[in-house]
């Protein structure tokens, strides 16, 4: 956590900032290493405050391993001794999450007595860059998911309904070593397929169905992210074809996918593809976006996005073709850009899988 630290102090530097205060759980988690609910970090040149209430004061000591002086606030962390501590460091200028922060709490903020200067973006662009031991979080997650897709197979069939097959996919992911699953689990069976963030209901599995699966495990607070869309029977004709379109446009991506692409130029290999086969309309969101702590981190690979793809840097490549009343398909793996390529965890096959 110290480099983290230490990277976000040289950026702040570049911009003359004196002090730091990360208020979002997500950013203090990445930045200290604590999980619990409720904290402020205070990180300057030569301190590192985590800033906490009873309740966590030991698990903050565990969690951030003696690289952070945990301070015991009430509840409520006051700004009483933030405003010290600046005042202290004789600091005017501070960086603080203008994205995630309340209108309350910037409130407080203002008691400061300081210039708030917006440093979101400056910890975004650090948390683009997964380390060694990020990416084999990432890549033990997609294994669990990965173990409970194939056993998934030997278990799913015509009558189950979604809420069943979403609950068995959770479970196995778990029983395979997961923490949790990484977002709720997108499971749309036949004409809720064209849904693209279709919640599991109570409709059951019926011969001639595409299902589209999107699910994710998390491990450490790591998420993996895959979607795998399988029949149930033989489909039409029609669904057959949008498969192949989308499986296609999946593994175009894929052999584009390697450091110095943009995020735009990668969406619109997969774009191009399926607008030629006259489907472009049913193709409303992006070929893919970064994952880690949360499974929708930066960069995007989205339309027109300048983002330059690095070594180090997550990006999961998922077209897909929605038609409202028919059925949907969509192809996710989640990929990490290495030097001369991409690590793909995902192993799960790609062909149209039909369930009898
Ligand atoms: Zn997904
Ligand atoms: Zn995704």
């Amino acid at each position: 956590m110290i480099d983290r630290c230490n990277r976000l102090v040289a950026l702040a530097t570049e911009k003359e900032i004196d002090a730091i205060i990360v208020t979002s759980p997500i950013n203090y988690q990445y930045f200290s290493g604590f999980t619990g609910s409720n904290a402020i970090l205070l990180i300057t040149k030569e301190r590192r405050i985590l800033y906490t209430d009873f309740r966590y004061t030991i698990q903050a000591n565990i969690q951030t391993k003696g690289e952070f002086e945990v301070v015991e606030v009430s509840r409520l962390i006051g700004m009483d001794m933030i405003r010290d501590e600046l005042k202290r460091i004789g600091a005017r200028r501070v960086g603080f999450e203008d994205a995630t922060i309340t209108v309350r709490r910037f409130k407080t903020f203002e008691t400061l007595e300081v210039t708030l200067v917006p440093f979101y973006n400056e910890m975004t662009e650090i948390r683009m860059y997964k380390s060694p031991y990020e990416i084999e979080q990432i890549i033990a997650a997609q294994n669990a998911a990965d173990a409970a897709f194939k056993q998934l197979l030997g278990i799913i069939k015509p009558g189950m309904r979604e809420v069943e097959v979403a609950v068995e996919l959770e479970y196995l992911m778990k029983k395979n070593g997961a923490d949790d699953k990484s977002f709720d689990t997108i499971v749309g069976s036949g004409e809720n397929g064209a849904l693209c963030h279709a919640v599991p209901g109570q409709r059951r599995l019926t011969y001639g169905d595409l299902v589209v699966l999107d699910f994710g495990a998390r491990i450490n607070g790591y998420c993996s992210d895959m979607t795998r869309t399988i029949a149930i029977g033989e489909p039409c004709d029609k669904l057959k074809e949008i498969y192949k379109i989308v499986l296609d446009a999946h593994f175009m991506a894929l052999d584009a996918l390697k450091p110095g692409i943009t995020g735009g130029e990668l969406d619109a290999i997969a774009r191009d593809h399926i607008a030629a086969h006259g489907y472009g309309d049913c193709f409303g969101h992006s070929l893919g976006h970064g994952f880690g702590l949360e499974v929708h981190e930066s960069p995007a690979a989205a339309k027109g996005n300048e983002t330059i793809l690095r070594p180090g840097m997550t990006i999961t490549v998922e077209p897909g073709i929605y038609i409202e009343g028919l059925g949907g398909v969509r192809i996710e793996d989640c990929c990490i850009v290495t030097e001369d390529g991409y690590i793909d965890p995902v192993t799960a096959p790609k062909h149209l899988i039909i369930i009898e």
